[in-house]
């Protein structure tokens, strides 16, 4: 099938661009960008162009953030095309519901893409977790955000959801993973004074049989990164490490195997966006954004000192 990807940034260079060159199922035909383009691949710097010019390209991949995503995806979803939307799905839980209907109403596929849901151990971390009792699980989500988005303004401004930007992938996986449904109950945000949007937040989490659900995301981390989640449970300790790479059961490092051909998050995305296309479904599953929603909804914010790149 053709796509057009939207939005030539660090992501789509990153991983979109060499995922679709690797897949059966994708041909990149355009895209769609103010200022890139990839080698031998047809460029429009606007999507009226695109739209008007290709009817034959059927799906888009948006790769924009979160704020200006709405528009590009109503958009391409009122002109008949299918929507696959980079994670977060979009800036607010209501224009994600919106962007739901619109596919619907018209036949379209719509896919809410989590690229950590995707890491080579989660799908193994959920069915150990499927029959345990959980006592705690924690999340550590620690980043030197100059390092892994310098310049980057827009995840400072509203609706750039500041820490969460990586800390939503934690959640990814935790909704994912855990059986049963969770949801904020209380949480503190870190905001530099002379920015809209946290880079530190503590969360804490209600649990239906009173485990203890807790999350701590720091992106002002020099040291060693660490993206981990460690669930106790009346069985054992499961570590999720490297944000779902690497995992390790009571103490015991790859006793439990993925067995999904496919490797690498990207690849897997876009493997699933092929057959929901093929089977004519959508899959926009909002649990991640909806605990950031309400953890900037709910949060205690403390200013802190101004942040500079
Ligand atoms: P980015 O490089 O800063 O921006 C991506 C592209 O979005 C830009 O090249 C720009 O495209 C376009 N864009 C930015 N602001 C726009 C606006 N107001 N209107 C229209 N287009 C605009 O961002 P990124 O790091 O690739 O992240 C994009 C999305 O991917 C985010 O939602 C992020 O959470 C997610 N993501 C990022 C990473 C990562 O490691 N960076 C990893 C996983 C997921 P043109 O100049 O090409 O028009």
């Amino acid at each position: 099938m053709k796509i057009a990807l939207v939005g030539i940034g660090k992501i789509a260079v990153d991983q979109h661009v060499p995922s679709l060159a690797a897949s059966s199922d994708w041909t990149l035909d355009a895209t769609v960008s103010r200022s890139g383009s990839v080698d031998g691949v047809a460029s429009y710097t606007d999507l009226d162009s695109l739209l008007a010019d290709r009817p034959e390209i059927r799906v888009v991949s948006l790769c924009l953030p979160p704020v200006p995503r709405f528009d590009y995806a109503a958009k391409l979803l009122k002109a008949g095309r299918h929507v696959m939307l980079e994670k977060p799905p979009g800036a607010t839980l209501a224009e994600c519901d919106a962007l739901t209907r619109l596919a619907e109403e018209n036949g379209l596929s719509l896919y809410a893409t989590w690229h950590s849901r995707e890491a080579a151990k989660v799908g193994v971390a959920k069915a150990w977790l499927a029959d345990k009792t959980l006592r705690s699980l924690r999340v550590t989500w620690k980043e030197d955000v100059r390092r892994w988005h310098p310049n980057q303004d827009w995840i400072w401004e509203p609706g750039g959801m500041g820490v969460f930007d990586p800390g939503i992938n934690a959640l990814s996986i935790v909704t994912e993973i855990l059986p049963v449904d969770i949801h904020l109950q209380k949480a503190t945000l870190e905001v530099p004074e002379n920015r809209q949007t946290p880079i530190a937040a503590d969360l804490q989490f209600y649990h239906p049989t009173g485990a203890d659900v807790t999350a701590v995301l720091n992106w002002r981390h020099e040291g060693e990164q660490t993206w981990q989640i460690e669930a106790v449970t009346d069985q054992g300790t499961l570590s999720l490490l490297d944000g779902g790479a690497r995992i390790v059961v009571d103490g015991v490092e790859n006793a439990l195997q993925d067995d999904n051909p496919l490797s690498g998050e990207y690849p897997r995305l876009y493997a699933k966006m092929a057959a929901l296309v093929k089977q004519g479904t959508s899959d926009m599953d909002l649990r991640p954004m909806m605990h950031v929603s309400d953890a900037l909804a709910l949060g205690r914010r403390v200013a802190i000192d101004p942040f500079y790149d």
